[in-house]
């Protein structure tokens, strides 16, 4: 595992902050992910690690502070938000793919209507991305028809056809059965492989373990630590790190 990338790094958080009325669900919150590093996110329930991954593609706006993707700040509102947004996949606890399409049509929707590819190259791009995510021979079918663990690597390849610089996964595995937490992972460990940039919520500590370059642990919508995993592992420096990990591992 290598540590910081070198250039400049692809998301940048600096000072962002977030209120929910009287909470403060992300406090100066200062995050450098590098191109090519895997960022794992843990923490109790309700501390703030999906408004972060939201605010990095502005489905939460933020009050102060300041992001940048890839050098470029991220704009409030407009085409250049819809640009960036395209930079960054995001993959979800609920899948979220469009029930009334197919398999294939939603790993190539985007692609046509964002990135205005044509009909052939999205479609070409899509079976490509289904292939890789060994899902090719139920491309016809729809989300519905398919086991929670095959929406989910559908879900990684509708956000891999956008040809991100990164990818945030909020809890992946979460709404999983056991049975089907590997298949997903597996997609994961081979993308993080390949040096794709990756922001990752979960509860996985074997992932996090063998694949994250840095384990960034919050509570209470602070970051705590931040730090390479076998560091974090073997010694916690907080409390509430330690109070985690004694009730997870
Ligand atoms: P985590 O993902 O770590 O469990 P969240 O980022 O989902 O935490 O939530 C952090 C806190 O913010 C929680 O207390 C949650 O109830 C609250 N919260 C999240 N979204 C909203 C919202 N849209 N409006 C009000 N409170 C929210
Ligand atoms: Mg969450």
């Amino acid at each position: 595992m290598t540590g910081y990338a070198s250039g400049t790094p692809l998301i940048e958080l600096s000072g962002v902050n977030k209120h929910f009325g009287e909470l403060h669900v992300l406090q100066d919150i200062d995050l450098t992910v590098g191109r090519g590093e895997v960022v794992v996110v843990i923490g109790p329930s309700g501390s703030g690690k999906s408004t972060l991954c939201r605010a990095i593609n502005r489905l939460e706006s933020i009050e102060s502070g300041t992001i940048t993707i890839d050098g470029r700040p991220l704009p409030a509102e407009g085409k250049g938000l819809a640009q960036l947004r395209a930079e960054v996949g995001m993959v979800f606890q609920s899948f979220n793919l469009f029930a009334h399409k197919t398999v294939l049509q939603n790993v190539t929707l985007a692609q046509l209507r964002v990135r205005r590819r044509g009909k052939e190259e999205a479609e070409a791009k899509g079976r490509a991305l289904l292939e890789r995510v060994g899902l090719l021979a139920h491309a016809d079918k729809y989300p519905a028809q398919l086991s929670g663990g095959q929406q989910q690597r559908v879900a990684i390849a509708r956000a891999l056809a956008m040809d991100p610089k990164a990818l945030l996964f909020d809890e992946p595995t979460s709404a999983l059965d056991p049975e089907m937490i590997n298949e997903v992972l597996d997609v994961m460990r081979a993308l993080a492989a390949e040096g794709m940039t990756m922001v990752v919520v979960t509860h996985e500590m074997g992932f996090a373990r063998a694949s994250a370059n840095r384990v960034v642990f919050m509570a209470d919508g602070r970051i705590l630590e931040d730090r390479a995993p076998e560091e974090f592992f073997a010694r916690p420096n907080s409390e509430r790190a330690r109070d985690f990990l004694s009730k997870i591992l």
